[in-house]
């Protein structure tokens, strides 16, 4: 086992472990591939066996720095993703390019993962080109993309790409299966997730998630009035807020490491300053996921009503809510009006990242839930 057995055993995936085993690493890669796909795992796993100490260039997955590198908590592996639509030139200035001038503080490499690396507009996109040209020796580049035509040619053109395959349901479930989740659990988790291999690994794996889960899809039922709907929107802001304050102890811990590995002197303020900014955008990023998850939810609850209503059985999401999906497929609310909801809420969601504020968003939606699909009188069997 290592960091790389996790992955899907694709032939790209291959060549990225070969490369950094035998020395091949370019100072710019770009990983490709749809939604799902596994960029951002892959990156992972690229960053550990740079950096690890058990089993250098393969990365052992279970070593301290392996741990922290795939929990996103190494102070040498940087993560930059997305504020609003845009990753803003001012990131690429102030954090991306100081930051990757500097040797790393205890790792061998410093690497930058950057995800959805298209939103970065022209004017971040040439900022960042300099830096790609002629990289500090040890620091790493590996930005990610599923729409390749918004990567400017020069970006491109310096990097080294892989491009990624979705993953299939059924390959999803064997690679879950193989981490020890039951067969149950597996085709849930992979149908859940809709194709998207990173999220599916969460939910069979993060409890937290699975339980915020059955959170959101007690909802619909709730949403009687606009009364209840303001109170069930109260409730999800405040599941929000709760795994924001448990990052936020992860941060602590990282503060400290950091403090830790660098001592006093040498560029400390500057690379706390980072830190703490990276923190920041990093939480705001975790409310607003959460609080899409929960509409992601509602939505796929919604659609599978209509879905069950058409295909049956087969055609549903939600495949442990076949009792309660039945209920509301029998009850008399029209498809276009579940229709409208699913809008509603796949809309609220897109907002997020428009400097919406986000407890407002939550409020309207449901209140708007609750008056277009009301549960149906006889729903008594929530589990
Ligand atoms: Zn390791």
């Amino acid at each position: 086992m290592n960091v790389w057995s996790k992955l899907d055993g694709s032939r790209v995936i291959e060549s990225l472990e070969r490369a950094i085993a035998t020395d091949q690493v370019a100072h710019a890669w770009l990983l490709l591939g749809p939604s799902g796909s596994g960029k951002r795992s892959a990156a992972l796993a690229m960053a550990a066996a740079l950096n690890c100490e058990v089993a250098p260039k393969v990365g052992c997955g279970t070593c301290s720095t392996c741990a922290r590198i795939l929990r996103r908590r190494h102070p040498d592996v940087h993560h930059i993703v997305p504020e609003g639509p845009l990753i803003p030139v001012d990131v690429i200035r102030e954090v991306i390019i100081p930051e990757a001038a500097r040797s790393p503080f205890e790792g061998r490499r410093k690497v930058f993962v950057i995800e959805e690396s298209d939103r970065m507009n022209e004017s971040a996109q040439n900022a960042l080109l300099k830096t790609l040209e002629e990289p500090h020796p040890d620091t790493v580049f590996i930005l990610l993309s599923d729409a390749e035509e918004e990567v400017l040619e020069t970006i491109r053109s310096r990097c080294r790409i892989a491009r990624l395959e979705p993953v299939s349901e059924a390959r999803i479930v064997e690679l879950l299966e193989e981490d020890g989740a039951s067969g149950e659990a597996a085709l849930l988790s992979a149908r859940l997730s809709e194709g998207d291999f990173e999220r599916a690994r969460h939910l069979a794996e993060d409890e937290l998630v699975m339980a915020r889960r059955q959170i959101w899809v007690d909802v619909p039922s709730r949403l009687v009035t606009s009364v209840d709907a303001l109170d069930v929107a109260t409730e999800i802001l405040d599941t929000a807020k709760a795994a924001v304050k448990e990052r936020e102890r992860g941060h602590k811990d990282e503060v400290q490491q950091l403090a830790d590995a660098m001592g006093e002197g040498r560029g400390t303020a500057g690379a706390r300053n980072a830190l703490a900014k990276r923190h920041k955008r990093e939480l705001k990023r975790l409310e607003e996921d959460v609080l899409g998850e929960a509409l992601g939810s509602l939505a796929a609850f919604y659609r599978d009503v209509v879905a069950l209503r058409r295909g049956g059985d087969e055609a549903v999401t939600n495949i442990d809510l076949l009792a309660p999906l039945n209920e509301w497929a029998e009850c008399d609310l029209s498809d276009a009006a579940l229709l409208q909801a699913v809008d509603r809420c796949l809309a609220a969601k897109a907002s997020f990242g428009s400097n919406a504020n986000p407890a407002l968003v939550i409020e309207a939606a449901l209140v708007e839930l609750a008056r277009l699909v009301p549960p149906p009188a006889t729903t008594s069997i929530w589990v």
